[in-house]
């Protein structure tokens, strides 16, 4: 196998025929611009516990067409579970990860394909533009990656998700990696080879909504600054300094009106 392409896919059945639509055009643009087979492509969808029809149009498109593989999860496991699962069953020589709703154009994957060839294990999808994002979404994206890259050493590019492609050496190191809370653009920067970066302007939604509640974001947010910066440790550390230190001038204060005073010990009869 020459390429993987792996998929997320959470409750977009109004996308996953679209998608799969776009896919077959990519098969073209790999067998022109780099004499590759259809066959040499595997398409991995994996199914993150939707709830509603995703899994049997996927199940059916897989079952239709050569190429497609679907992977289901039992329940939501979230983005990066999802991605990773996807990545686990993958058996190209370089894999792809793009979101399955369209915000990323899956041609994207040839010019990312073609950089890679150049030499680069990892080449990453940079936002040069988001169309029909939220200005919350755009905002405290923004503050995010540039707060992650403040607090860490780690030299994870900013407006760069998970949409890249990268080298089978590169695919083995991340899945020896075992962490449950994964971060997954953090860990592959942290993984090191070659890596650059490929602008790309980022479309607006096919069809539904965005999947990232914000209590996945903010979960998402804690796993990558949790995993990839010592900042909030330090600062639970000198907190932990501090009350000691306050506790302790606590503690002499008292035995100082012990001692000397007998003010707030004084028996009221
Ligand atoms: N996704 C998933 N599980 C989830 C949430 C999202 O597999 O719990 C998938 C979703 O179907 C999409 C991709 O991850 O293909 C990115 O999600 P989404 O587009 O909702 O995030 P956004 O682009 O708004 O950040
Ligand atoms: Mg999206």
């Amino acid at each position: 196998m020459k390429l993987s392409v792996v998929v997320p896919m959470y409750n977009e059945e109004g996308i996953a025929h679209k998608f799969f639509e776009r896919m077959e055009g990519v098969r073209s643009i790999f067998h022109e611009r780099f004499g590759i087979e259809r066959d040499k492509i595997e398409v991995i969808f994996v199914n993150d516990g939707s709830t509603d029809g995703t899994f049997n149009i996927l199940k059916d498109l897989c079952e239709k067409h050569s190429g497609y593989v679907l992977l289901n999860l039992s329940r939501n496991h979230g983005h990066q579970i999802t991605i990773t699962a996807g990545i686990d069953l993958s058996k190209g020589d370089a894999v792809a990860v793009i979101d399955g709703d369209l915000q990323d154009p899956p041609e994207t994957i040839a010019d990312l394909y073609a950089k890679h060839l150049d030499g680069f294990d990892v080449v990453y999808a940079v936002r040069k533009k988001r169309e029909g994002e939220t200005f919350f979404k755009l905002l405290t994206a923004k503050m995010f990656y540039r707060l992650l890259k403040k607090l860490t050493n780690v030299n994870i590019p900013v407006d760069t998700g998970d949409f890249r492609i990268m080298s089978r050496r590169v695919v083995n190191v991340l899945m020896s990696m075992k962490e449950r809370h994964r971060f997954i653009r953090g860990m592959i920067s942290w993984i090191g080879f070659p890596q650059t970066g490929l602008e790309y302007e980022r479309h607006e939604r096919f069809s539904g909504e965005t999947k990232y509640t914000l209590s996945k974001m903010i979960k998402f947010a804690f796993d990558g600054i949790t995993s990839f910066s010592a900042v909030p440790l330090r600062l639970a550390s000198y907190l932990g300094v501090f009350t000691a230190f306050i506790g302790f001038l606590y503690a002499l204060e008292i035995l100082r009106v012990k001692i000397f005073t007998d003010s707030i010990y004084k028996k009221v009869d």
